[in-house]
């Protein structure tokens, strides 16, 4: 018997606003679809949370035996910088800045994007497609919406007729938004705008004479719209009718609006049985994001090169940090909010180290069952993983007290304390015991530094070779120096 025959999860499923109890469309089987990230630049702490917010849940549905195929994408063309879908594509533009080839931006990020959530102990998915690798299945599918006449062409781009769509569905079902105020809150198309209202969005975008990325149709050469490559490829890995899909609270609108209304165009019905959206970290109370600035590195964090930080962070620490908050709360990041829940962590720790050695006795104190079932209670109740780590420091009160000799357990309930320490600390929160790496960090930034200094002190005295040698041997380690007016600073790839 599947430990998931024992549990019965509930949802807060973002459709319907309430928490629903989960039934796998097929029965030990679980398809879950996440939105990836577009890779553009370096992926920063808030993409993490979402990412590790799901992550947790992979983790904990594969501990109770189901079989989960999940599927998290990489948007790697039609993301536009612009949401009104004038400007340029994000990849594209960062290719023209920094001249390169997309398809080198693309493979940087990525490989920045993986790197950073291994160091997280984020689980890979089972399939990570990308939208380049898609294009002629979206095409197939924009022949398929307009055949059911919610596509219509302009100038050599296609677009989504949302209100003809809204006659006969309900655009803005996800959001809770009307068609009606979202017309009347927005502005008037300009004269060079093809849509024939701004709520229309892009199916297939025309490509101007400079635009690289740029693939051939039936409509012209062009790049796919964003939303359309979840769509085609949720759908393609995990079939027309799938569990859950996800991705963070500010994907809600438009980015799955439309994806529900592209599905419900074309295939009739919305694929998503539950959607859920994991909330957003911020930092200075404003949420952390590419394109504001405001946002911080996991390298940052690593080396505690960061003014808001008064020190490095294991990685655990961090992951520890965010399980600490339910995935759909908001969560605030802060020197003292990490340095807590450091000190959290090397507490839990502690007492899981020093379980092995306590003695056992004949009887026990701690009620080991009602405990585990607790835990299993907290994750089944829509993942609560903050009320899981309060059982968990229960357990450690119990654990200090046992060493204390103040209370004792059986043999057999301090294995099954172990065991289930092991599953939810380990398997399930995706927690490491690596203990040294913040100390090792901080041994490593001690040893930069002093390279710092010693190139320093060569220019000074005009030892060009030798600075330039320290800055080269460092950057073959995979430690960049960058020179700036207060002095100089390193990041760690
Ligand atoms: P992007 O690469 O911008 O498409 O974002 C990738 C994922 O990160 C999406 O699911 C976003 O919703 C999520 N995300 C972006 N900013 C934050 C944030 N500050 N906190 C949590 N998740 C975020
Ligand atoms: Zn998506």
């Amino acid at each position: 018997m599947q430990a998931y025959q024992n549990q019965s999860i509930k949802i807060h499923n973002s459709l319907s606003g309430k928490k629903e109890v989960f039934e796998a469309l097929n029965e030990g089987h679980i398809g879950m679809y996440v939105c990836g990230p577009t890779v553009y630049s370096n992926v920063h702490l808030g993409n993490c949370r979402t990412f590790m917010s799901f992550d947790m849940i992979f983790r904990y549905f594969k501990h109770l035996g189901y079989k989960v195929r999940y599927v998290r994408n990489i948007t790697d063309a039609g993301h536009m910088v612009d949401d009104a879908e004038d400007g340029e594509d994000k990849i594209a533009k960062k290719a023209r800045l920094e001249q390169l080839e997309p398809m080198e931006v693309v493979q940087r990020y990525t490989l920045d994007f993986h790197n950073t959530l291994e160091k997280f102990n984020l689980l890979p998915p089972s399939i990570e497609p990308t939208a380049t690798g898609h294009i002629i299945e979206q095409i197939e599918l924009i022949k398929e919406i307009f055949e059911k006449g919610y596509a219509y062409e302009a100038n050599g781009s296609v677009y989504f007729d949302v209100a003809k769509f809204n006659i006969t569905h309900e655009y803005g079902q996800l959001s809770g938004r009307k068609l009606e105020d979202m017309i009347a809150n927005t502005r008037d198309l300009t004269a060079q705008d093809d849509k024939k209202s701004p709520q229309d969005f892009a199916l297939w975008k025309k490509a101007e004479p400079q635009h690289i990325m740029r693939w051939p149709s039936p409509w012209g050469d062009g790049f796919p719209g964003w939303h359309l490559e979840c769509t085609v490829m949720s759908t393609k890995y995990l079939g027309e009718t799938f569990d859950i899909h996800g991705g963070g609270m500010d994907l809600k609108f438009p980015h799955h609006e439309c994806e529900i209304a592209q599905a419900e165009a074309s295939y009739g019905q919305s694929p998503v049985r539950y959607w859920m959206h994991a909330n957003m970290l911020t930092m200075n109370g404003k949420k952390m994001a590419k394109s504001t600035g405001n946002n911080i590195l996991p390298g940052e964090i690593f080396t505690g090169d960061n003014e808001l930080l008064s020190k490095p962070y294991a990685a655990s620490v961090v992951r520890f940090f965010m399980m600490q908050a339910h995935y759909a709360s908001i969560l605030d990041l802060s020197d003292d909010a990490l340095l807590a829940s450091e000190k959290g962590f090397t507490k839990l720790m502690e007492a899981f180290d020093a379980l092995g050695g306590v003695k056992t006795s004949g009887k026990s104190d701690f009620d080991v069952k009602t405990w585990e079932q607790q835990c299993y209670d907290a994750m089944n109740d829509d993942f609560n993983t903050p009320i899981l780590i309060a059982h968990l420091f229960e357990a450690v009160r119990h654990i200090n007290l046992i060493k204390e000799g103040k209370e004792s357990i059986t043999a057999t309930d301090k294995e099954a304390l172990q065991h289930t320490i092991n599953n939810f600390v380990f398997d399930v929160l995706g927690l490491e015991q690596k203990v040294g790496n913040a100390a090792d960090t901080e041994k490593l930034s001690g040893v930069v530094e002093m390279l710092i200094q010693f190139r320093k002190q060569a220019r000074e005295n005009k030892d060009f070779t030798t600075s330039d040698k320290i800055r080269d041997e460092l950057a073959e380690l995979g430690i960049q120096l960058k020179d700036n007016k207060e002095g100089t600073t390193f990041s760690v790839n």
